[in-house]
């Protein structure tokens, strides 16, 4: 089993050295940034998005990222280095840094920066192959008149609470819509579905993450030459298509069996496949040795 890695505020750490302080205001608040990013060949994929997320993300809470682009770009070959083996997840946090008590931002220091490299696996491999069970949560998405979903911040307590609805109702996953009654997302990741031949996906103003596998996955569309439209969706549209997934950093591309007990017409279907085809060419061509 290889063990996870710890980098933090410039040098990797051990995990008894990897330690933040408890007035942290990650920590006290959930104030604070996030990125997931994968390496496949020990090669960080798609990381300038990433990054560029991330420092959206931090401008919009006026956090300052204690390192530049370089210097994170350093630290992600670093911890993909330690960790030694060829593919794996990193966990690339900021957070606010130490401060009084009191929500008050501008008390506190100096934010604090970490990575972790490990392996991450949300579903087992069979879950994998035969597709996942989601329902609709009455938990909903919040909209940018509370919090902009495109904000990859550490406030996930809403995606938490659906994750429990949906666990306790037996199922994977759960399908947040917004206050309108519209699809967004599943707890951390974009969804598409397929009919009769088309992709539909709803568009980010409908209050989802502007996910990067979700980036890919309509780019990958366009070089197969399948139509793809951004529309707004309702649980209608999942109960009654053709095929279904979910798309993220940590799930990759994960077929959906049904949505509250309606199966899907195929799991995982053939565009689906296709996509999953496309989508390994891709990493294998982004990430394999011959290219770096
Ligand atoms: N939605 C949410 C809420 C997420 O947390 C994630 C994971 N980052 C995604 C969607 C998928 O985004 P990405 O493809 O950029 O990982």
């Amino acid at each position: 089993m290889i063990e996870p890695i710890y980098w933090l505020n410039g040098r990797l750490a051990t995990s008894a050295e990897a330690v933040l302080p408890l007035n942290d205001h990650g920590l006290l608040y959930g104030d604070g940034v996030f990125e997931g990013i994968r390496f496949y060949n020990q090669t960080p994929f798609r990381l300038k998005p990433h990054l560029e997320r991330l420092e959206l993300s931090a401008r919009a809470l006026m956090l300052s990222l204690p390192y530049d682009r370089h210097q994170l770009e350093a630290a992600v070959s670093q911890v993909i280095q330690a960790y030694g083996a060829p593919n794996g997840y990193i966990r690339l946090v900021v957070t606010r840094g130490p401060g009084s008590l009191g929500l008050d931002p501008t008390h506190c220091e100096r934010p604090n920066l970490f990575l972790i490299a490990d392996r991450v696996a949300l579903v087992t491999e069979e879950k994998r192959r035969i597709g996942i069970e989601l329902v609709t949560t009455a938990t909903r998405r919040s909209g940018p008149s509370v919090l902009d979903p495109r904000i990859k911040s550490l406030n996930y307590l809403n995606n938490i609470l659906a994750k429990l609805e949906a666990r306790n109702a037996g199922a994977d996953e759960a399908l947040l819509c917004n206050a309108q009654g519209f699809v967004t997302e599943g707890t951390a990741e974009n969804i598409f579905i397929a009919r009769a031949g088309t992709l539909f996906t709803p568009p980010v103003s409908d209050g989802a993450l502007d996910g990067i596998t979700r980036g890919i996955v309509l780019e990958l569309c366009e070089q197969e030459g399948l139509e793809t439209k951004e529309r707004s969706l309702t649980p209608y549209d999942i109960h009654t298509a053709d095929e279904c997934f979910l798309c993220g950093t940590g799930a990759e591309l994960l077929p959906v069996r049904s949505l509250d007990g309606r199966p899907m017409a195929y799991t995982p279907g053939p565009i689906s496949k296709q996509i999953q085809q496309a989508f390994q060419r891709l990493i294998e061509t982004e990430t394999s040795t011959r290219k770096r």
